[in-house]
């Protein structure tokens, strides 16, 4: 990712000039346009010109060909990566999700193979003039998603669009403009055709924004929740339950594990590792999601005066999200908030750094006792642990003694 300072619009601005002085034709394209007449601060500078690949090639030494056959260089300027784009129109989609080749062309055909009316739109940084072919400017104070063009050829030609236009629309608090969201409800099936990398890149920025309730809303009422993955659907009461679980998690961006836990957690364990896997999500993402459901049932119903369960979730590097799905998950289901409260209390009071401390009593220690090496030896060693980090041990001394008489009860046993 691009930095988003003022500095990233003044190196794309004097890119934009030298393209200008050497005679092209040259403008900011698409995001960094639509957020800077909201007065949001763009993600990153996107520049298009009507010079050829090689040419901008030439014109900026500092730069390399990322994708020359969609005509993309990406330019270095005072440190920060812009990319350049040659106006094109993409030729073709046979499969819904690629354009099968680009043909450089103008800039209005540029502006219209563009996705949504918001998305558009050019800019002119040095006489500060907004070059809006497509109506775009209307549909941003209207606070609408509409597609350029014929709604249903372009979803049609590019499948991810659809997921698109929610996350724009959540992103930017728009409606999706009716013919649009038709169009969507007719193609959603169609979403699985897309390869589940780039869906989840799309789900990952909605679910774990502000907005994530909303976002799982217009998901619903578009039809492409149950076209997130092939065999993955969600009953009404289901669906309902979890909109209320993503709406009671903390404003603010919060994890993708904790997101994605939000959604699986009536399913278990089991089916949060196999829905990971089919949308492709990181090994540790996988993990702390599956880890997340199945320690967050578990919390709410557990005792707050057994710290060592406590301390153990503690550390966790998920543990800030435990009590969060825990809380977000009685808010849905419309329980008693007050066993939470008490878990949640003694949780937070834990030093996240000292909650697994070092153990007091060690398997030399046993040995060094007389002990011999077991099973036996495993399961006293991990009682005291859990007795140390339950505070009913303090010291080595009662540690050691604790040893023998587990070991002696054992024995007995
Ligand atoms: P963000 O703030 O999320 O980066 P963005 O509008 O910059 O929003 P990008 O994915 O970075 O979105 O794409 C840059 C521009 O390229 C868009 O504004 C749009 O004009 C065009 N574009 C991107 N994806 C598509 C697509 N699937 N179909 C048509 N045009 C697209
Ligand atoms: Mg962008």
């Amino acid at each position: 990712m691009k930095p988003r300072t003022p500095d990233a619009r003044d190196a794309a601005a004097s890119i934009v000039r030298t393209l200008r002085d050497a005679g092209h034709a040259a403008y900011f394209a698409g995001g960094c346009v639509r957020d800077r007449l909201l007065g949001r601060a763009p993600q990153d500078y996107d520049v298009v010109t009507d010079a050829r690949p090689e040419r901008v090639r030439e014109l900026f030494h500092a730069s390399r060909a990322v994708g020359q056959q969609f005509g993309v260089v990406l330019v270095r300027k005072r440190g920060v990566d812009v990319e350049v784009a040659t106006f094109r129109a993409d030729a073709a989609y046979s499969d819904g999700r690629r354009p099968d080749q680009v043909t450089f062309c103008g800039e209005i055909e540029d502006a219209r193979r563009r996705d949504f009316t918001i998305n558009g739109m050019f800019e002119d940084p040095v006489t500060d003039r907004i070059i809006d072919h497509v109506g775009g400017q209307a549909d941003l104070a209207a606070g609408v998603v509409r597609t350029i063009g014929d709604p249903e050829a372009r979803f049609a030609e590019d499948h991810l669009r659809m997921l698109r236009a929610v996350r724009f629309a959540v992103a930017l608090g728009f409606r999706i403009e009716p013919l649009t969201f038709e169009a969507i409800r007719t193609h959603a099936a169609k979403l699985t055709r897309i390869s589940p990398e780039r869906i989840w890149m799309e789900l990952d920025r909605m679910l774990t924004a502000t907005g994530r309730a909303t976002a799982w809303r217009l998901l619903r009422d578009t039809g492409l929740v149950d076209h997130l993955a092939p065999g993955w659907r969600f009953e009404p009461e289901e669906a309902e339950r979890i909109e209320r679980r993503l709406a009671a998690l903390p404003t603010g961006r919060i994890s993708a594990p904790l997101s994605v836990a939000a959604i699986l957690l009536d399913r278990g364990p089991r089916d949060t590792r196999t829905f990971c896997r089919d949308l492709r999500l990181s090994n540790d993402q996988t993990e702390g999601a599956t880890w997340l459901v199945q320690e967050s049932l578990r919390f709410t119903r557990s005792d707050a005066d057994e710290f060592a369960q406590l301390r153990f979730w503690r550390a966790h590097t998920l543990g800030n999200d435990l009590p969060l799905l825990a809380h977000a998950d009685v808010v849905a289901r419309g329980e008693n908030p007050e066993r939470w409260q008490k878990v949640a209390a003694a949780f937070n009071a834990i030093d996240p750094v000292q909650a697994t401390p070092p153990p007091l009593l060690s398997g030399d220690d046993l040995t060094r006792a007389g002990y011999a090496p077991g099973p036996v030896f495993g399961r006293v060693l991990a009682a005291v642990y859990r007795a140390q980090l339950n505070e009913r041990v303090r010291t080595s001394e009662e540690a050691a003694t604790l040893a023998d008489q587990l070991m002696r009860t054992e024995r007995a046993s």
